[in-house]
């Protein structure tokens, strides 16, 4: 498996160059592009990697897929009431269908659904972002990951989108608590630090109906687990996921950090990194590695 991660790494490097690093805040603006890495959890507990697997970046979206899994765990259900599960079709920022839509997100992967999550997980925790941090940290068995500050305030000060969102759910009713207080966790949540290795270990679960081996805990129940892979598959790639299920055909869920991990359900999780992003905001050489991985695996949910 080291070999063909290997071969795979020198296929996509090429590609560097032919994306764009996120610029929409400067901390993400100064990353360098010339990074790729590669890394696999298997359920068994083997780790394969290549390249820059333990070079931390900053997760973002990727970090929705944790808030979505502890709302599951607390709300069940009842949580479907505020966000929806259809892929939305539009960019991750968009704010055009909650107008429609009164208030509710199409889906928990786009800011406005994630932003809802993230309200749901305020009313619980007395320090949400401490209450994620050390959820994260427990799935990716290491105990030394953190949030980037300096990404976080960033974030914080460019806010004005993801507050117009979250305001305009305040107004129609679907959002509970202070929003600047809620939107302080959010983007502390996807300033998470994480390397490919962290990422595909925290993911395992997903790809293990619920278990993660490594702390013994059932994080999900196997009913979950398929759903959530279920919406990783047709919402977790930004407007993607149609082009991702066509070539790569496993849930998956990208940030614009440059990280996307991919679920082989019941063999493994897996995560690539590469700091260049396509026009919808993936991973470019992150894209084709995966596209690679599951043609010599010949393995898709689809097959
Ligand atoms: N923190 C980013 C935002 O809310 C998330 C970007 C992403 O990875 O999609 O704009």
């Amino acid at each position: 498996m080291d070999a063909l991660l290997r071969s795979i790494e020198e296929k996509v490097r090429p590609l560097i160059g032919l994306g764009k690093v996120a610029d929409y805040i400067p901390a993400l603006a100064s990353v360098d592009p010339n990074q790729f890495g590669i890394a696999i959890y298997s359920n068994n507990g083997e780790l394969y990697h290549a390249g820059e697997a333990y070079n931390d970046f900053s997760i973002q979206s990727i970090s929705k897929v944790f808030s979505l899994t502890l709302a599951i765990k607390h709300y069940g259900e009842d949580m479907w009431q505020r966000v929806g599960r259809e892929p939305s079709g539009n960019p991750f920022n968009s704010l055009v269908q909650l107008e429609y839509e009164a208030g509710v997100p199409r889906n928990p992967f786009i800011n406005a659904g994630a932003l809802v999550i993230s309200d749901m997980n305020q009313s619980r925790f007395a320090s949400p972002h401490y209450a994620m941090r050390e959820f994260i940290r427990r799935l990716a068995d290491n105990p030394s990951l953190r949030s980037d500050k300096v990404v976080a305030d960033s974030e914080y000060e460019f806010r004005s989108r993801n507050a117009s969102m979250a305001y305009l759910m305040k107004a129609f009713g679907n959002f509970n608590n202070d929003v600047e207080a809620v939107l302080h966790s959010y983007f502390n949540n996807c300033a998470m630090r994480m390397n490919c290795v962290d990422l595909a270990k925290a993911f395992s679960f997903l790809a293990n109906k619920g278990f993660c081996r490594h702390t013994g805990e059932q994080i999900l129940t196997p009913r979950e687990t398929t759903q959530v892979n279920g919406l990783l598959a047709t919402s977790g790639l930004y407007d993607e996921a149609g082009n991702f299920a066509y070539h790569v055909g496993l849930p998956g869920k990208s940030g614009v950090g440059g990280g996307i991990v991919a679920i082989v359900p019941n063999r493994f999780s897996v995560c690539v990194w590469s700091p260049e992003l396509n026009k919808s905001g993936n991973s470019l050489a992150g894209m084709t590695a995966l596209e690679a991985l599951s043609e010599s695996i010949g393995w898709s949910v689809f097959g």
